[in-house]
């Protein structure tokens, strides 16, 4: 099944999706796959999204594109619906998520700047996941992605994720630390959510040292963990920066970063852009998407079906010998084994399941927020079947 005009950078499964709707998705063959993926924690209403679409198809009528030279009405009521969600008061609109953290590591850069730090560095998580631009994947803390690429952007200290007294070390340690880039869940890491307090803490550290506090919720926000935003499960947490992308479009691509009044500033006229970034198209979609989330109560739909979620795999797969841990906030979920399991992804898809397993030990799942009760009993024993069979076929 591999192409031979496409640059080989994709290990992909063998199957050809020609077709979504809902929570499913259909290949060449019309045979019907669960979605438990979403395009990762893309397309978080669902495929082919008839509000969305109509939303789209109006649009594409409308008025495309003009680049920034002008006022997009689209633009403001987007960003008008952003700062309402998240508390703060600024947007930059990119076209995906690893150009949200450019931006965001450009805010950390002109920060520092301005305070006449020649060296800055920004202090990033052990695991993590941040785009794959060399800034961005200069930040991520994977090997993998980041062999061969070098010489790598600096300046990253990384520290262990959750890690309070790592965190208050670093700070302590390295004074030209200008701001913390931080996932409230790790994603592509292992599903890991930041424990407790730990923003907080991070929250703290940056006040005392001057310091950005820069949110990556490029996968976790936009309504995935319950919440609007990941931090919002931290009473009282107001962060510089926070980057989204992801569930923003639905599958169209757009991201934004977004900040304080204060911190926007360091980004005048000039000094940052984009040719796309903030098309009508996008826009239109992203305020759909923002309109449906609200009408169709997302959050709360997100926070009770992932409780569901958690729960049925505690009881039905717990005292599994391999499983180390099953973990996840809201519908962003994480299986976590002691021996690797990356087989087990295609062991789903012979059983019209769609899931990812990431670091290779860790299922990850990411289904539509607009799942039901019926879905999620279907994802649980699906997946309780295939680790079964998995693992008895190792044993013979
Ligand atoms: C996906 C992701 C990115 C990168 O987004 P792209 O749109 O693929 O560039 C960055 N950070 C996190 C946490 C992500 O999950």
């Amino acid at each position: 099944m591999s192409s031979t005009h496409l640059f080989d950078t994709y290990a992909r499964m063998a199957v050809r999706f020609v077709r979504g709707e809902g929570v499913w998705l259909f290949d060449d063959q019309g045979e019907r796959y669960l979605d438990a993926l979403s395009g990762i924690a893309v397309c978080s209403l669902g495929h082919a999204h008839p509000q969305l679409a109509e939303a789209l198809c109006d649009q594409a009528k409308t008025l495309w594109h003009t680049a920034n030279i002008a006022h997009l009405p689209m633009q403001e009521c987007l960003a008008a619906g952003l700062c309402a969600i998240s508390g703060l008061d600024r947007v930059f609109l990119s076209n995906s998520g690893l150009e949200a953290v450019e931006c965001a590591i450009k805010i950390a850069r002109r920060h520092a700047s301005a305070q006449h730090i020649e060296q800055p560095a920004i202090l990033v998580a052990s695991e993590s996941f941040h785009g794959r631009s060399l800034a961005s994947l200069s930040a991520s803390g994977s090997a993998a992605i980041q062999e061969g690429f070098g010489p790598l952007v600096g300046e990253f200290i990384r520290v262990p994720f959750g890690d309070c007294e790592a965190a208050t070390h670093a700070f302590r340690t390295h004074p030209n630390l200008v701001a913390a880039l931080i996932e409230p869940v790790q994603g592509e890491g292992g599903v890991r959510v930041a424990p407790a307090g730990y923003l907080t803490h991070l929250r703290g550290l940056c006040d005392q040292h001057d310091a950005l506090l820069m949110l990556d919720e490029i996968q976790c926000g936009m309504a995935r963990t319950g919440r609007w935003f990941g931090y919002q499960h931290e009473p009282g947490l107001l962060p510089d920066v926070v980057t989204i992308a992801k569930a923003l479009g639905n599958g169209m691509p757009i991201g934004a970063c977004l900040a304080t009044e204060k911190v926007a500033g360091l980004l005048p006229v000039g000094s940052h852009g984009t040719t796309f970034g903030g098309n009508p198209l996008a826009c239109r979609v992203g305020l759909e998407v923002l309109a449906v989330m609200r009408s169709d109560h997302i959050c709360e739909r997100a926070e009770t079906m992932g409780k569901r979620l958690l729960e049925q795999l505690q009881t039905q797969l717990s005292g599994h010998p391999h499983i180390v841990e099953i973990r996840g906030r809201g519908l962003m979920v994480g299986i976590e084994f002691d021996v690797d399991v990356a087989e087990l992804k295609t062991r789903a898809l012979h059983h019209k399941l769609i899931i990812n397993v990431t670091r290779g030990r860790i299922i990850r799942l990411l289904p539509p927020l607009i799942v039901d009760e019926t879905h999620i009993e279907q994802i649980v024993d699906t997946l309780a079947k295939v680790i079964e069979e998995h693992f008895a076929d190792q044993a013979s």
